[in-house]
């Protein structure tokens, strides 16, 4: 058959090349991780039809499925319409209308309309694990519509509390739920285990006063994990109702410059997080002249530089009043380029007596 493939018409669909040409990999999208395990007949359907009998989790959380060939694309793009609505439309109330907010029209039967945006990922939250502050999912859902569908590249990792299971810190936007802790001394029967928790596994800001067999707490570095309340027999600490996040950007893997993202927010409401990511589209837009090319997230901040980036993200921004945000970022990468910092260990600097040779 005829091999002359468009790729790039392929990829906007979230068909991905393999090493045996015209043979292709169909990535499903699974906001926040999270779909109706109905959706796994769907998977199975197109991977035994169409696929190679088996699937993968893609790394962003990805139904991945193998071995589709060129010919049969139409046919699972068709098949697609369904998985679409269900989990675009439906669950997340994405408009498939808008591409990066202008009205475009979407065919269902003609697949995903492009892969700007990346699937959403995040670790379970507080849905299960006893240390979420934050429902994981229920956000990665209402970001959904925000970035989705974008020819714009952006990857968002969500993590539900600051142990970042889900790597905030290696992605272009990376949110974690942070909780503000309340203390009910009343309840509190001193028995030292929150402040040994957190001087074992968080920032030691807990001391219990021998004196008054009441915890006292220096502000200065709670980093909102929830351990305390976790640990405490009593309920003596407890979550305020109130959600917060911290957001990390600019942080990424790669061949090149990888690095670790930098606090960006820290303590923002969710309608703050929403409201900021609304602005990426305009920022990207902005950076790159309108037109869209495939470079993501944190490249753009390296090219507008974190104050213009600052300046378009926080356009019409209402910051709740608990809201920090950095003045400056200083950003430390690994220069795999440039070996900044390898070389021959006969050229390293030495320290200390050095053995007379
Ligand atoms: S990041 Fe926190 S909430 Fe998420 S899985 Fe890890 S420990 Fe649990
Ligand atoms: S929330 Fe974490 S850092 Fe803050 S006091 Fe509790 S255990 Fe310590
Ligand atoms: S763990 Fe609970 S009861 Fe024990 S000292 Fe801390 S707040 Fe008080």
């Amino acid at each position: 058959m005829n091999q002359d493939i468009n790729i790039k018409t392929l990829q906007k669909n979230c068909f991905r090349q393999s090493k045996v040409p015209g043979v292709f990999l169909l990535q499903m999208r699974v906001p926040g991780g999270y779909v109706s395990a109905e959706m796994l007949e769907i998977v199975k359907h197109i991977s035994e039809t169409w696929g190679d009998g088996n699937f993968h989790f893609g790394t962003r959380q990805t139904f991945d499925v193998c071995g589709i060939k060129y010919q049969d694309v139409p046919a699972v793009n068709e098949y697609l319409e369904k998985y679409i609505k269900s989990v675009e439309e439906d669950v997340c109330g994405v408009d498939m209308d808008l591409i990066a907010g202008e009205k475009v029209g979407w065919n269902p039967k003609a697949g995903y309309p492009t892969i700007g945006a990346r699937n959403i990922t995040a670790c379970i939250g507080n849905y299960h694990c006893v240390c979420g502050n934050v429902n994981t999912f229920e956000l990665a859902r209402k970001i959904e519509g925000i970035i989705f569908p974008s020819h714009y590249h952006i990857k968002i990792n969500i993590s539900g509390c600051p142990n970042d299971c889900n790597k905030a810190h290696l992605c272009d936007f990376g949110i974690i739920g942070v909780a503000e802790m309340e203390y009910h001394p009343d309840r509190c029967i001193g028995c030292g285990l929150c402040a040994r928790t957190c001087e074992k596994g968080s920032t030691r800001v807990l001391t219990l006063n021998e004196e008054t067999g009441k915890i006292e707490k220096d502000t200065c570095c709670c980093v909102g994990c929830g351990e305390c309340a976790r640990v405490c027999p009593a309920s003596a600490w407890t979550r305020k109702e109130e959600k917060y996040y911290r957001v990390i950007i600019g942080g990424r893997t790669g061949r090149q410059t990888p690095r670790t993202g930098k606090m960006f927010l820290n303590w923002a409401s969710e309608d703050v997080v929403l409201s900021v990511l609304k602005n990426w589209q305009n920022f990207s837009a902005w950076v790159m002249n309108y037109k869209p090319e495939y470079l993501h997230g944190g490249h753009l901040i390296d090219r507008a530089g974190y104050k213009k980036f600052k300046e378009i993200m926080l356009e019409g921004v209402k910051l709740n009043p608990e809201c920090l945000v950095a003045e400056d970022i200083y950003w430390h990468e690994t220069e795999y380029r440039s070996n900044f910092n390898v070389k021959p260990l006969s050229l390293h600097h030495t320290a200390g007596p050095q053995d007379k040779k």
